[in-house]
Order: C-alpha cells, then structure tokens, then sequence
C-alpha cells in the first residue's frame, strides 16, 4: 500500500509553521501582536512572490546560516513562503539548464521578482575576477536587477564587500548599492547575517509589499537599531569592571567582558544577543568570543581584532540583560531554559518590545 500525503494534516502543519514566523517576525520587528493574523495571511497566499539568489564573491555562509535556522528551516521558506527560481547552491541543475531558467525567470516575473544577493561584486579587470556562465558578476548583477522590485543584499560582502574589500581589494570588491542606485535596496550585514533579520525582512517585504525602514547605512532598524554593548549578557561586568585579560583565565571561565580582548560590541549596532544564532540561539560573546563588528562596515575586517573598541555609549543601558552561565559546549542551563520558555512567553515578549517601539510605522 502506498501511504500518501494527508493534505488536512499538511495543511496544519503550514498553518502551524507559518504562525510561527509569524510570530517570531512580529517580535523581531517590534509590531503588536495584531500583526501577527495579517503576515499569517500574507505568507498563506497561494501566489509565492518570486525570487532569485546570486551567489559571487563569498563563502556561501549566509545560505549555510540560514540553513541552520531554528524553527522555520529554508524548506518551508522555499517551499511554503516563497518561489525560489534560481539558487546556485541549492539547485540540482547546472550549465546551460540552470542559466536558461534564470533567463525565464527575469521574464516570467518581470517587474515583481525580489533579487537576493549574496557576496561581493569584483569591479578590477572589467570584474573578471568572478565569472559564472561565462559572464562577469558585474554584467549578471545589472541585468537581473534591472527588472526587480527590490534587492536584498544578504551578508557583509553583498552589503559593502564584506572581508574581500579590506585593504589592499585586489579584486576591487564592492557592494550592490555601489553598483545599482535605481532601486530599492536593503542591507542585511553580517558574517554571516542572522537569518531570522533576513526572515523577518521576507515576511515584512510579503505583509506590507514593502522594504522595512533602514539606516544611512541601509540596515533594517529593526535588526540594527541597537548597540550590541546595550544588550549584551555581560554588560553588567564591563560596568563593574569584570574583564578578561586573556583566553583560559578565571574572568573568561566565569564567563566576565571581553572588551580588553577587542571586543567590538561598543561600536556595532546589532540585535545579535537578543536572537541569537542557529538551534541553540548562541552568539559568539555567548561562547566566550569577543564580538569583531563584522555588521558594521566601519568596524569588521578594518579595525583590528584585538584592538580595543570606542565606547559610543558610556551610560549604563536602563535593562540589562540577563547574564549567562558561562558554557563552552552546547547550549548553557540558563540557555536551555530560556529556549523551553521562549514559546511560552512568545506573547508577553511582543508585548514588551511593542511597548519599547512604536506600534509601526507601516500602518
Ligand atoms: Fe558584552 Fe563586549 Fe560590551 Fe563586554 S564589551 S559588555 S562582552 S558587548
């Protein structure tokens, strides 16, 4: 006997999935709960908008980041929430196959399709340093932009150039906003980027037909609206003048501030402490690391990583976060806690945050 699929039982499951990110957006974006019923809506419909990813100059660890998102995985986003026409990694097709399809694609959704880019764009030697098809990635970039209805840049290297544009750029990396000035473009930095900013950038983008509100420097406030410093589970050590001194010692096991090891929280605007990365919703101050800014151009692979940061916030932030218990494998107790208590208190978390934020700009 042939079991098939139950579509009453599939159907639930979406329904489940989808008020899941739902939720965890409305979070993300600091929206009242009556939000949440709206994307709901806007990620059930049947019409998928269609996007296309381009992969350049890159280590694929923004795809790799996404793929290891907790809760809603890329099959759901690429299967339930949108129509994924052209990926380089994930596609089985290759050669000829796989560009014919971009090339229906750019026609079939003229005008509506979202371009995602991952990686930087080499302009040295006419961009030949990056070539796919026998095209330059400069030469692919104009083209699918041209018909697109937004852009977003996915990772530090699309934003700016990422680590291939710190001095000397021998390939001459630059970001897409360098090259492409006619339209909407969003920034989502980071090595890698969070992937629910990025989730949560797609559910906006589908609920309101529309780019979340950014920054000078093109990042959603949303996810970059913050200092790391203000949120950060160590602050109450740096204020109490708790620092490690080297890797291995009594202040880094127990877990104390890393800023005399360069840690770069105090000058880079990020929502990493508050959501966390992967299954186990870690970041690297979490384990022990010191933060290198790597989502402010200014910042990642400029200053030095052992350089100590400028302080741009000296006051002590009004709430501080709650410390961790300091853990170098796995997910720490207190983490372990919070990720079981997490959706449990889903519904007061945005409550919360909806009182920090105004109710939304987009209404
Ligand atoms: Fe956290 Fe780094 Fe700030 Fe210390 S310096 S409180 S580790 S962000």
């Amino acid at each position: 006997m042939i079991l098939g699929k139950n579509p009453l039982v599939d159907s639930k499951v979406k329904r489940r999935d989808f008020l899941t990110l739902s939720t965890k957006t409305a979070i993300a974006l600091g929206l009242s709960p009556a939000f949440i019923p709206k994307m709901t809506k806007a990620l059930e419909k049947k019409e998928k908008p269609a996007v296309i990813w381009l992969h350049f100059q890159e280590c694929t660890g923004c795809t790799e980041s996404l793929l290891r998102a907790r809760g809603v995985d890329l099959a759901t986003l690429i299967l339930d929430v949108i129509s994924l026409e052209y990926h380089e990694t994930l596609f089985a097709a290759a050669g000829h196959q796989i560009e014919d399809q971009l090339q229906a694609a750019m026609k079939r959704y003229a005008g509506k399709y979202v371009l995602v880019v991952e990686g930087s764009i080499p302009t040295k030697e006419n961009g030949h340093y990056c070539m796919i098809g026998g095209r330059t990635a400069m030469e692919i970039l104009k083209e699918t932009a041209e018909n697109c209805a937004a852009i977003i840049a996915i990772g530090s290297c699309a934003s700016w150039g990422g680590v291939q544009s710190s001095g000397p750029n021998p390939t001459g990396a630059v970001g897409v906003q360098s090259l492409i000035t006619n339209k909407p473009v969003v920034n989502i930095p980071g090595c890698p980027p969070n992937p629910y900013n990025f989730l949560s950038t797609v559910v906006h983008y589908l609920t309101f037909n529309k780019l979340p509100t950014h920054d000078k420097q093109g990042r959603p406030k949303f996810a970059y609206g913050t200092l790391i410093h203000d949120q950060c589970e160590r602050r109450g050590h740096f204020n109490a003048e708790r620092f490690v001194n080297e890797f291995g010692d009594e202040g880094h096991r127990r877990g104390w501030c890393l800023y005399k090891m360069g840690c770069k929280g105090p000058m880079t605007f990020s929502n990493c402490p508050e959501i966390g990365f992967n299954r186990y919703l870690k970041w690297p101050v979490a384990i022990g690391h010191p933060c290198f800014g790597c989502t402010e151009k200014a910042v990642g692979y400029t200053i030095p990583l052992h350089t100590k940061a400028e302080v741009l916030n000296p006051n002590p932030p009004q709430v501080y976060a709650r410390p961790q218990e300091p853990t170098n494998q796995g997910t720490s107790l207190v983490a372990a806690g919070a990720i079981g208590a997490a959706i449990g208190v889903a519904g007061t978390a945005i409550a919360v945050k909806a009182k920090k934020l105004p109710d939304s700009e987009e209404e």
